[in-house]
């Protein structure tokens, strides 16, 4: 682990990068920053001869931001002129993504099947990957996980039976640019286009980095805001995208303080990616902002525990810190995490890091997505392989979100065995079986077969 990059940002209360230590990283010890050098920790000389004079405290000399070893190499490597300070600054890493085949072509050696899909490649969901987490990808394995979901590859230009541009059917239930309503009481707002990484099996492909990377215009959450602001039927608002952690500390707070301001909005919620790909947008200003709105909760798209550095740590204990409520999304992805000990490394990583594992969705059949969609029986498997091996907050829910906007459905392996007389005969975890007295049960289940037994 290097040391520590400098920023002029001052941590807020409670998240320094020392409480930090104190929480996840004592939690997670493979992960824990090197000893902390600041300027109140230099040594004094034991016996001055005159009073030492005493030091004027610097608010702007605080260290904010890890470094692996691994990022700090990459740096060093492709990046030279690049000081840690500026590699930690989360604009000149969205303003240096790898864009073009040149740019992968420096980091990576890229297989003959990446290079055509990147010459190919035409229209929405560009790719995009921030130096940060082309610092996680294996230079030389273009089968490892995060490779696969952040290069284009072949697969994505072939289409099969049940694909769909728009599986959701989202865009049938946009009453206004921006906004999806298809429950009475929650709406997804979506601000932004724009994402640090273009995940290659995004549910928005259709949508996101198209039209040069753009966010809704002013007017137009204007529109959404008021929308939604006239709609009081509406308690629940997910922002999403795109990444809205893409949007500056600005339009942020702009939008968090409307919406904060709508007494009928009781919940509100961040869907992103950027603390996995991009932790340093996790700023302690921004932090400040989302405290002052009330620390909504926030869903984070994690997808393989290669994700969990000690950049990703200091990210989610901020945002813990700051009484953020952490929950992951995880989209279930052939040859990616799509085992049991990939996916128990991901979960209790998860949990170390104060992240709730919340859904562990079965891939979208969006057009092009074959290569890394699985056979739902996978998904149970690793349900059933986490479930009573590992504590139940381990343990996500697996959903389908149903095509053609049935919303999501969840699925469990089945542990009913059936019914023998009044007892209902489950099965644990470990393939046992037990009965449960159910009596009131047989008489209100009319499909219970009372010749079933254990
Ligand atoms: S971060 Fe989310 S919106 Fe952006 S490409 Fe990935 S899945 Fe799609």
């Amino acid at each position: 682990m290097r040391d520590l990059a400098l920023s002029d940002d001052v941590e807020p209360p409670g998240s320094s990068l020392e409480a930090a230590s104190a929480t996840a990283y004592d939690l997670f010890p493979g992960i824990a920053p090197a000893p902390l050098r600041s300027p109140h920790r230099l040594t004094q000389p034991s016996l001055p001869r005159d009073p030492a004079p005493k030091k004027k405290k610097n608010h702007h000399y605080v260290p904010s931001f890890v470094i692996s070893e691994r990022s700090d190499s990459y740096r060093r490597r492709f990046h030279p002129e690049t000081s840690i300070r500026e590699w930690n600054d989360w604009r000149w890493q969205q303003r240096h993504r790898l864009r073009s085949l040149d740019d992968l072509e420096r980091v990576l050696t890229l297989t003959d099947d990446e290079r055509e899909a990147i010459a190919r490649h035409s229209g929405p969901l560009p790719f995009g990957i921030t130096p940060y987490y082309a610092s996680l990808l294996d230079p030389e394995n273009a089968n490892q996980g995060l490779r696969r979901t952040a290069v284009p590859t072949l697969g994505e230009f072939v289409r099969t039976a049940g694909e769909e541009l728009d599986p959701l059917g989202e865009d049938s239930t946009s009453p206004v640019p921006g906004l999806v309503h298809r429950y009475p009481d929650r709406v997804l707002f979506l601000v932004t286009g724009l994402c640090a990484v273009y995940c290659r099996y995004c549910t928005r492909a259709r949508l996101v980095g198209a039209t040069g990377e753009g966010s809704l215009k002013k007017h137009q959450i204007e529109d959404a805001l008021a929308y939604i602001a006239a709609t009081p039927s509406i308690r629940d608002v997910l922002i999403s995208g795109g990444d809205p952690l893409s949007l500056d500390d600005e339009r942020l707070d702009w939008i968090l303080g409307r919406l904060r301001a709508m007494p009928h909005v009781e919940f509100i919620r961040i869907g992103t990616k950027n603390p996995a790909v991009l932790p340093q947008r996790i700023t302690p200003a921004l932090v400040r902002i989302l405290k002052k709105h009330g620390s909504p909760w926030m869903s984070i798209h994690f997808t393989h525990p290669d994700e969990l550095t000690p950049e990703v740590a200091q990210a989610c204990a901020r945002l813990a810190d700051a009484g953020v409520p952490l929950g992951s999304q995880t989209v279930l992805l052939r040859g990616v995490n799509d085992d049991v000990p990939t996916m128990r490394r991901l979960v209790h990583g998860l949990l170390k890091i104060r992240v709730k594992p919340y859904y562990l969705y079965q891939c979208d059949p969006i057009a092009g997505s074959s290569h890394f969609r699985t056979p739902v029986a996978r998904g149970l498997e690793i349900i059933e392989g986490l479930r009573g091996h590992t504590t139940g907050y381990a343990v996500p829910t697996y959903v389908i979100d149903a095509p053609g906007g049935g919303g999501k459905i969840p699925l469990l392996p089945n542990y009913v065995v059936g019914r023998d007389g009044n007892d209902i005969v489950l099965r644990n975890y470990a393939g046992r079986h037990f009965r449960y007295p159910d009596p009131e049960g047989a008489r209100q289940d009319p499909t219970a077969n009372p010749c079933a037994s254990a």
